[in-house]
């Protein structure tokens, strides 16, 4: 049975942080699968067809990471690929701390699945989706904390 992990998320919008997770943890996978996570009620900046073209475009020569949504427990979305690890990044204390949490409820919804970490690369540890947002909202220039295969896009 193929290695499935899912790296869930909003990604609104990806960056470089969260690019260089999935770089890093393929050798140990045989396939990634890049979810975006949704919530009907609650709106992004990007939609989430936004979300999901960006992240198709900044892995686009890489076959063995693919891009799906999904609305819902992220357990249950695991348990419809047969995915046994879920992959999460960690840029400080205050991600551990939520994490830990997350990956807690998660094992309690479905024992047999495995949360695996990777802390970020100090390069981009000051980098969040949520900062991206706020600069472009007040119309700065994004480009360094984005994958390189979106200049131009955002
Ligand atoms: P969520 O809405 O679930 O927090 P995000 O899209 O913000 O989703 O992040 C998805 C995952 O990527 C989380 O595990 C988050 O900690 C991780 N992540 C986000 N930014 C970085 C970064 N700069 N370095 C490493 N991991 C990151």
């Amino acid at each position: 049975m193929p290695n499935i992990a899912i790296f869930p998320g909003s990604f609104d919008p990806i960056t470089k942080g969260h690019e260089s997770i999935v770089h890093r943890a393929l050798p140990l996978f045989d396939k990634i699968i890049v979810a975006v996570g949704y919530n009907a009620d609650k709106k992004g900046l990007f939609s989430v067809e936004e979300r999901v073209n960006f992240i198709k475009k900044t892995f686009s020569d890489m076959p063995d990471i693919v891009v799906d949504t999904y609305d819902g427990l992220t357990v249950d979305f695991c348990k419809k690929h047969n995915a046994k690890f879920l992959l999460r990044g960690l840029r400080s204390v205050a991600d551990f701390e939520n994490e830990r949490n997350l990956a807690s409820i998660n094992k309690e919804l479905s024992s047999d699945l495995e949360t695996v970490f990777m802390c970020t690369d100090i390069a981009y540890s000051h980098i969040s989706s949520t900062v991206v947002r706020d600069v472009l909202r007040h119309n700065g220039d994004v480009t360094k904390f984005l994958p390189k295969a979106l200049k131009g896009c955002i």
